[in-house]
């Protein structure tokens, strides 16, 4: 039988996990996705009359069901409260007759925000209801703004402690100085000599050599990875909230199809969408949006995932990807066979390239709808978006909203659809000017006060005055010397 409480591997049903267990270990070990063994339907209607906190509680017991809604709650006003900038935590905005899904309202303005938030209260929770008394220290190497939305998230978390890890070379002056100002009194910010490689082959040396080490020491090293269970569940929230806004705008009455737009990279966002539909909401198209790195728009046409391609530096940098790992769950989702995805992803990692069976294609294309768009079709959307609706996109958010467009032209829906926006246009000043056609500063804390000036909005408060902020995290280290250095930093947090 079927335990509704169980988690298993995508790569096999032999290897299962609570959700605790899930959650605190993030990969499962035999280098699969944990996805819920069954998922139930959700009471829709009840979840929708539901105020913006308890609705994120009542989903997440659904994903997560070994913790309970009245547990869910009070982690969920603890990880968004004082937080996000809005009570409606993901608001919706109507943009001309689009509907713009607001993910930027969190301490670094960009979704992650919404699952980094909750993560560390689920890991806590987790190592509670495991009677695990071990203190969590995350471990992180990022290319930028991963490692700020999660220092934002564990900052000042009890019994959790996180180390961020920068390339000294790999990251924009704005990044560098919103990790370099990190408060909290368990967080800690630290550069590599090198690039994002060096970084993450640093990090994950570490974890080998220490995890049995520390772990015998009362420490739990943990990643805060966007593969993380626990990082999916949290984002299948504001799918929801945008369908109850609409209903409550009078756009849409219960049962009516709505399409969401969403700017892709790892998966992981789009794939949240996925299992709102499975719970039962009313979503009609999943439009997947990419940028010149268009492997998933290659792939959800003809079948085949190749990843031997040239790899695009573009102005949506978050989508810049040319594997997305959470796309295995969706494999698994749809065929609900193990063997077929672990051959799948063999072939990835060997030959760099699968192709999925045509009925899994012809599943997959029943739901998702691809679309990519380059760098000069997202500063023209951004330019046209502003002059037309008054509305400012940041790069993510035009792919995403330029893939909407399509899909309207294409097929005349006449349903509502739902962009969803993933960062605030501050975070990428430069590119927003250029697609305004405003000449701007090299400088990006400079061009974020010709773009408030530009568009006479103001900074958001996040992003104000980062470059007078004091300097809190110096040290920079060589990537071989990265696995002494988080021994003797575990010292001073204990
Ligand atoms: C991470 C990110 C994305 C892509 O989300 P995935 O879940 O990786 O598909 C899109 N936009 C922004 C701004 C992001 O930070």
């Amino acid at each position: 039988m079927k335990d509704k409480f169980l988690f298993q591997s995508t790569r096999s049903s032999e290897i299962v996990a609570s959700a605790p267990e899930a959650i605190l270990s993030g990969i499962a070990p035999d280098g699969g996705l944990f996805v819920p063994v069954e998922l139930p339907r959700a009471d829709v209607r009840r979840i929708l009359s539901l105020d913006p906190l308890p609705m994120a509680a009542a989903i997440l017991h659904i994903m997560l069901p070994s913790f309970s809604e009245e547990q869910l709650l009070p982690l969920v006003t603890n990880g968004y409260t004082g937080k996000f900038d809005t009570p409606a935590v993901t608001p919706l905005c109507a943009v001309d007759d689009m509907n713009i899904l607001e993910l930027f309202h969190g301490p670094t303005c960009a979704f992650k925000d919404v699952a980094l938030c909750l993560l560390p209260h689920l890991m806590k929770a987790s190592a509670e209801s495991l009677s695990d008394r071990n203190e969590i220290l995350i471990l992180t190497a990022t290319s930028g703004d991963t490692g700020k939305a999660a220092l934002e998230g564990f900052r000042d978390v009890e019994g959790t402690s996180i180390l961020v890890f920068y390339p000294r070379d790999g990251v924009s002056a704005v990044q560098k100085a919103q990790m370099v100002s990190q408060q909290g009194s368990n967080t800690h910010v630290c550069s590599v000599e090198g690039n994002f490689d060096d970084a993450q082959t640093g990090v994950k040396t570490a974890f080998q050599a220490l995890q049995k080490e520390f772990l015998s020491q009362g420490v739990r090293l943990s990643s805060a990875n966007s593969i993380n269970i626990g990082r999916l569940a949290p984002q299948v929230f504001y799918y929801f909230s945008a369908y109850r806004d609409l209903m409550d705008a009078g756009k849409i009455a219960y049962g009516d199809l709505v399409d969401y737009s969403v700017p892709t990279g790892n998966f992981g966002d789009i794939l949240a969408g996925y299992y709102a539909k499975l719970l039962g909401l009313p979503i009609g198209r999943l439009i997947c949006a990419s940028n010149a790195n268009n492997v998933l728009t290659d792939f959800l046409k003809d079948g085949t995932y190749d990843r031997c391609r040239p790899f695009y530096t573009t102005y949506s940098p978050s989508m810049d990807i040319l594997v997305s790992s959470n796309l295995e769950r969706l494999l698994y989702l749809l065929s609900n066979d193990t063997a077929l995805v672990s051959s799948l992803m063999k072939d990835l990692s060997e030959k760099g390239r699968y192709t999925v069976p045509a009925s899994l294609l012809k599943q997959l294309q029943q739901v998702f709808w691809p679309d990519c768009c380059d760098d000069e079709q997202t500063l023209e959307t951004i330019h046209h978006v502003w002059k037309d609706c008054g509305y400012l996109l940041d790069p993510h958010t035009a792919v995403a909203w330029r893939a909407a467009e399509h899909y309207r032209d294409q097929f005349g829906t006449a349903r509502e659809t739902v962009v969803l926006s993933t960062a605030s246009p501050f975070k990428f000043p430069e590119a927003v000017l250029s697609a305004l056609g405003i000449p701007h500063a090299e400088n990006g804390f400079i061009a974020m006060h010709e773009l408030s000036k530009a568009v006479s909005m103001p900074i958001p408060a996040p992003l104000q005055g980062l470059e007078d902020k004091p300097v809190l995290h110096r040290d920079t280290i060589a990537p071989k010397d990265l696995t002494e250095y988080v021994r003797k930093k575990a010292v001073e947090y204990r």
